[in-house]
């Protein structure tokens, strides 16, 4: 196609604030992408609440049809349980098959030739383990009783394996040994992530692999004490790759370590469509105040780009977002900043 068609779905709380951000920098790298159309679309509580769904068919369609590619701001999911309503974010990760939740966690080295002392990346299986969200509950002998189904296939834990050695094989790295390391915690869950484990790990052995993964050392850990690891030398990583659960626990930790939630982008990646999306959530103690940090949309945007083999246009967003970051004088205040949400954004799209 001559036009990059790429829909837009805010949803929820400062996920209104952060997209215009990623637009703008898409919009500020001019001829050096095809040229882009957005596509607004609807999702989220907030629009469940006025219609009673919370992914209209529309969006579905016009993603399906109309889009190569999306954006996708953050959701309100309440935690207590509401009458039909499901997380649309969760939703269109399993209808457009997006396998994938790709996580990069890089701190701003002081100068740009500097290796970053965190520089990995969080590959997290996205369409099972406890995700399904198969959920009972009976009156047994000891009162209530829940349970849940913990779902772990060979054929979701082998393309998310590929797509972790591949990430491993290809990512630009400073200075930096290609590893990956397979979280799980199968010395208790021997069944559900022994398989895991065993189907990751056979990856290299995989008919018509041929080599090509020998560059890539492969290490395993229990998911607790990679936590533990991940504050104390976070250096040791490069590619982590995890079922559903313990991937968004990691992410979400290793975000801790650069600064702000608000830094850290992921893309929803299938074999045919990519969605970008900040890791962070709809931030309700903030939104509507023009102060949420657009950098993990922006950044995002890039990765969707980068995803879609427009290295050079992800390139110059992603100097542009790290030049902001290193320089310090126009952030939000989540990074200790004054700066507004659309001033952060303006300083971005100046530099590109
Ligand atoms: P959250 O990520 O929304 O916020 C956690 C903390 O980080 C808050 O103090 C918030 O102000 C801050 N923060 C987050 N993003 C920021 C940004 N861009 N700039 C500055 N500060 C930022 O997580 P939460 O508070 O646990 O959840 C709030 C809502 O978001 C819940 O309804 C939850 O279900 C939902 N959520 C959605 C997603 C998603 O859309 N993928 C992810 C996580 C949480
Ligand atoms: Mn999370």
């Amino acid at each position: 196609r001559q036009t990059l068609r790429i829909g837009m779905i805010p949803a929820d709380g400062i996920g209104h604030e952060v997209l215009p951000g990623a637009k703008a920098a898409i919009q500020a790298l001019g001829s050096s992408i095809p040229k882009t159309e957005f596509v607004d679309l609807l999702a989220g509580f907030e629009y469940f609440t006025r219609t009673g769904t919370a992914l209209p068919e529309d969006t579905v369609q016009a993603l399906q049809n109309d889009c190569d590619c999306a954006m996708f701001g953050a959701v309100s999911s309440p935690s207590r349980k509401v009458a039909g309503y499901s997380s649309p974010i969760v939703a269109l990760r399993k209808k457009l098959d997006l396998y994938a939740n790709v996580r990069p966690v890089t701190s701003v080295a002081s100068s740009p030739n500097e290796k970053p002392d965190v520089d990995l990346v969080v590959v997290r299986e996205n369409t099972e383990c406890l995700y399904v969200k198969d959920e009972t509950q009976i009156i047994g002998p000891n009162g209530k009783e829940a349970r849940a189904i913990r779902l772990i296939t060979q054929r979701a834990s082998r393309r998310i394996g590929e797509m972790a050695f591949k990430i491993a094989l290809n990512r630009p790295r400073k200075g930096g040994f290609k590893h990956l390391t397979i979280i799980h915690k199968s010395n208790v869950l021997s069944v559900t992530d022994g398989l895991f484990r065993e189907t990751v790990r056979a990856v290299p052995t995989l008919p018509g692999v041929d080599g090509k993964y020998d560059s890539v050392t492969v290490a395993e850990q229990l998911v607790d004490s990679a936590v533990y690891r991940l504050f104390r030398e976070p250096h040791i990583y490069d590619v982590m790759v995890a079922p559903n659960l313990y991937g968004d626990i990691i992410s979400d930790a290793a975000a801790a370590l650069v600064g702000s939630l608000g830094l850290v982008p992921s893309v929803n990646a299938g074999d045919t469509f990519v969605m970008g999306e900040p890791v962070h959530g709809s931030a309700p103690d903030i939104a509507g105040q023009n102060i949420a940090n657009p950098l993990a949309a922006i950044r995002s945007a890039a990765l969707m780009l980068r995803h879609l083999g427009y290295t050079d246009g992800a390139d110059r967003i992603e100097r542009a977002a790290d030049e902001v970051i290193r320089e310090g004088k126009c952030l939000t205040p989540d990074l200790g900043g004054k700066s507004k949400t659309t001033e952060v954004v303006d300083e971005v799209v100046r530099r590109i």
